[in-house]
């Protein structure tokens, strides 16, 4: 098939590239200009593994090519994937100024029935809106032109994006019309080598809505246990054990239950956020949903407040090793990360801060802590704990799980780990002359 992918960030990236590499011929396209200019030449302004070869492999086959204008595809293809952000308004609602101007351009620039497919994670009724958007611009021009709009929304995990992609748990096709469905499940066909059952077709607004039930859903889990681990704390339990305890029950399960300092990233936050809005704009006030927010907001400062407990409020003679900025390993995403608000807390106090990411670096310099003073960025995580007063840990990296302790404690000031994402082992570091503070245990 001939798609065009519109917006080539973490989504429009990855699934313009995997539609590419199962032999359709796609073209992403971003007003980002530069971004093109560097995608042309195979540079992936993003981190995501496996995404450089694949992207690199397409543009040779000559299957995946890159624009920044739209209006130069859309009549050469047979279906355009809105693929742009959405982010938080400001009344928490999900903005969708981006998806509606691509709505716009599709309705003044097409001249050939094509499927509009929303991939960018939308709330209930944009698909009306998109539909409603294009067939007004397709009337100032006086022209009838058929057009379907699907929910697609996407499911992938920053970091794990390439096999979600193309070993996907479920994909979901809302949809009201027959032909149009039958086209989508043709595009993903070759995803799901041994059976379809795991493409699941459904009317457009209950695709909608899924999700960010999955993404709420998700971060209520997150937030259930971050609770219990502040409980845990109080009574003396240990909350390492008690995720074991409630993991093996088969009905719980262990993913996402893992207690640390919040969840972050460009989508649970706005996407828990959008689906409260959603509520209330309906007459509906969720409880729940905004407890899970509420939750979450507090938990993104307790390693802070961990910090200020040991060394007092003022801490400007005080210097912190910060391992981790990204919101999660494996990106360079630092949408939300808890990484931000700890630093600024600590920052605010004047603590200084030498910090190391694998990948994120750039995106702190340039964007999430330029304008902090006190921070200090270093080539390896060794380097950040000279003179350093403790380490903080705040990204489950690889590199960073199994360091060497006996460096660190020659390194630092005096041996003192706090650790946000709660990656080592207790017993030991204490018995190795550490004072060691994890999330959920005294
Ligand atoms: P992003 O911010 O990384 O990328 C969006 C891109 O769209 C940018 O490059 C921007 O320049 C481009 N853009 C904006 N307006 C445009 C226009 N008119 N024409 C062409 N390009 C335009 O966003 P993202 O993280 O890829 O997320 C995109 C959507 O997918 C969001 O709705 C998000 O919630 C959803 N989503 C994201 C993830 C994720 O892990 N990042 C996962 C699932 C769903």
């Amino acid at each position: 098939m001939k798609l065009t992918v519109i917006g080539t960030g973490y989504v429009g990236l990855v699934s313009g590239t995997c539609f590419a590499e199962m032999g359709n011929k796609v073209t992403c396209v971003d007003i980002d200009q530069d971004k093109i200019e560097k995608l042309k030449k195979g540079i992936i302004p993003i981190y995501e593994p496996g995404l450089e070869p694949m992207v690199l492999r397409n543009i040779e086959n000559k299957t995946l090519f890159f624009d920044s204008e739209l209006a130069n595809h859309l009549d050469d293809s047979d279906m355009a994937f809105i693929a742009v952000g959405t982010p938080m308004g400001e009344d928490g609602s999900a903005d969708l100024k981006y998806v509606l101007a691509v709505a716009t351009e599709i309705g003044k620039t097409i001249t050939k029935p094509i499927i509009v497919v929303d991939k960018s994670t939308v709330p209930v009724g944009t698909a009306d809106k998109v539909r409603e958007t294009i067939s007004k611009e397709l009337k100032k021009r006086n022209l009838e032109i058929e057009f379907s709009v699907v929910s697609n929304p996407e499911f992938l995990k920053e970091g794990d994006a390439i096999s979600d992609f193309m070993k996907p748990d479920r994909v979901v096709i809302g949809s009201d019309d027959v032909s149009t469905t039958e086209k989508m499940r043709a595009l993903y066909a070759p995803f799901f080598r041994s059976s379809m059952d795991r493409l699941i077709t459904m009317d457009v607004r209950s695709a909608e809505m899924t999700k960010y039930v999955a993404n709420a859903m998700l971060a209520t889990k997150i937030s259930f246990m971050n609770e219990v681990a502040n409980i845990c704390e109080l009574v003396g339990a240990d909350v390492n054990k008690v995720r074991i305890g409630i993991g093996s029950d088969s009905r719980i399960g262990y993913s996402f239950i893992y207690p640390g300092s919040g969840y972050g990233g460009s989508c649970f936050p706005k996407d828990v956020k959008a689906l409260q809005r959603t509520a209330e704009e309906n007459g509906y006030i969720p409880k729940l949903i905004k407890a899970v927010e509420d939750v979450n907001n507090e938990q993104k400062l307790v390693i802070a407040k961990k910090v200020i407990d040991r060394f007092g409020e003022n801490l400007s003679n005080f210097t912190f090793s910060v391992w981790g900025l990204a919101f999660k390993p494996e990106t360079d995403d630092m949408r939300e990360a808890p990484a931000i608000y700890i630093i600024k807390e600590l920052a605010k106090r004047g603590a200084k801060i030498n910090a190391y990411d694998p990948k994120a670096m750039q995106e702190a310099k340039e964007f999430y802590l330029k304008n902090i003073d006190g921070v200090s960025y270093f080539d390896s995580k060794y380097e950040t704990l000279k003179d350093s007063d403790a380490m903080i840990l705040l990204t489950e990296w690889k590199e960073f799980r199994s360091p060497d302790f006996d460096e660190i404690k020659k390194l630092l000031k005096a041996p003192i780990i706090f650790d946000g994402r709660n990656q080592y082992n207790h017993a030991k570091l204490i018995e190795s002359g550490f004072e060691y503070f994890q999330i959920g245990k005294k």
